[in-house]
């Protein structure tokens, strides 16, 4: 079976990591509970700032928020490790900027995360996404973002939702813990 995945809080936890380094920046101390009601993919309301300033701040620390150790969800290596032993292909594909693309392969290789060269596609906007899963026809895709989600309503490919607070209204099949998860294929 061919398998694809979102990275971004899909397999790892993302912007939990980056609410801890807007912290550290901002010296506040936002508490959790605060980011775990979120209804946006941005975390930037959480720190009261607009649009425009937490845009500049998420493009000001990505390199920091992307490459420092921003965490695997629990269970998600071992998941994707135990499909690659059963003989199952794995593609990666995030929208994460071109320029960072082969610097994340690289770092989630060192994480643990079986990666092929070839089956990693990056630098793409959310809508090419689709075209890539249909190209790839893919059994099983995973991802978190509504924008994203919405527009595979329409394909083959199985599709679930890693489970998030501003993804609730999207309706696929949930994965809400990757230790715990499993499938029949
Ligand atoms: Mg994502």
């Amino acid at each position: 079976m061919k398998f694809g995945f979102d990275i971004d809080d899909t397999l790892i936890n993302l912007r939990e990591h980056a609410f801890h380094i807007y912290n550290q920046k901002l010296n506040l101390n936002v508490g959790l509970e605060v980011f775990r009601e979120l209804k946006t993919v941005e975390i930037h309301e959480a720190f009261g700032l607009d649009k425009e300033e937490g845009g500049k701040m998420w493009s000001n620390l990505l390199e920091e928020i992307y490459f420092t150790d921003c965490p695997a969800y629990e269970g998600a290596i071992e998941f994707l490790n135990k499909l690659e032993n059963e003989g199952h292909e794995i593609y990666y594909i995030t929208s994460r900027p071109k320029q960072y693309c082969s610097q994340t392969r690289q770092w989630i290789k060192e994480k643990g995360f079986p990666v092929k060269d070839d089956h990693f596609y990056c630098g793409m906007q959310d809508h090419e996404k689709t075209d890539i899963i249909k190209k790839l026809n893919l059994d099983y895709y995973f991802d978190d973002k509504p924008a994203v989600l919405e527009t595979l309503e329409d394909v083959s490919t199985k599709v679930f939702v890693k489970d998030q607070s501003y993804n609730q209204l999207v309706g696929n099949q949930r994965v809400y813990n990757w230790t715990y998860f499993s499938i029949k294929y």
